[in-house]
């Protein structure tokens, strides 16, 4: 099965763009361009076409380019089938259990609403790589604009439930203040202790603290714990409170912290 090349663009205040190149076809896909310029440099640069754009949701930071860029490139949008209408340029509609080939690449998409009803994930197996747009962050997860507490939760269990070496591309760099709020849920977690460190040091220099690993993630993510008894003890609830009224505590927090 072939394998994509993925770069990452850092644009605006923090968000990614994620060009993904697969070699074979010399098919080439943009995640998510908030922006087109960078994006068209970045082609350039690495002399490929641009044949498609996977956005993950309908938000302007994450669909602002897509129509510059089918005037630049003709490239196809692929989206949510059941957000079609808020997703600029849409040419191919995909939901839950579908595959895409980008080239002989093949991602599956899972629907995983919360942060929008219409919110979609795009995971390439055979390059262990999740394009999980703004509904798992490293060590957070995304606000509820347009879903309940329990859909979000569900989402992420369907994205924890990943192999463990799946890299995790998300839409923000959010991880250091996300990291601020975990530590406060849970003090005593070692692992995320060594992820703290590991962000601190990445930030100093500049550098993206992104992908994560899932390993990682469900070692120290918080949103990713909520049916572990220390994260219910550390919203005030008992160890076998329901992961739902768990979740939504946590989110809560998360909000006014
Ligand atoms: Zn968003």
């Amino acid at each position: 099965m072939a394998k994509i090349v993925v770069e990452q663009i850092p644009v605006l205040t923090d968000n990614y763009i994620y060009l993904l190149h697969e070699p074979e076809s010399g098919a080439t896909a943009v995640v998510d361009p908030a922006v087109t310029e960078p994006v068209l440099e970045h082609l350039a640069a690495k002399n490929w076409r641009l044949t498609h754009i996977l956005n993950t949701h309908h938000h302007g930071d994450h669909t602002g380019g897509n129509i510059d860029l089918i005037k630049h490139t003709g490239c196809v949008v692929v989206g949510a089938a059941r957000d079609s209408e808020r997703i600029p340029g849409i040419g191919i509609e995909v939901g839950e259990g579908d595959t895409f080939m980008l080239g002989a690449a093949a991602a599956m998409v899972f629907e995983v609403p919360g942060h929008t009803s219409g919110h979609i994930a795009f995971w390439f197996p055979d390059s262990h790589a999740l394009f999980c747009g703004d509904t798992l962050f490293s060590l957070g997860c995304g606000r509820l604009f347009e879903g309940t507490p329990e859909e979000m939760w569900r989402s992420l269990k369907k994205l924890r439930d990943l192999p463990a070496e799946t890299l995790v591309y998300c839409g923000h760099e959010y991880t250091a203040a996300n990291g601020r709020f975990a530590r406060l849920v849970e003090r005593d977690n070692q692992a995320l202790h060594v992820r703290l460190e590991q962000v601190e040091k990445l930030r100093a220099k500049g550098r993206p603290t992104i992908p994560a690993t899932l390993a990682d993630e469900r070692a120290a993510n918080p949103f990713l714990r909520a049916d572990m008894g220390s994260v219910a003890r550390a919203v005030g609830m008992e160890p076998d409170a329901h992961p739902n009224l768990v979740f939504a505590e946590l989110r809560r927090r998360k909000d006014v912290f």
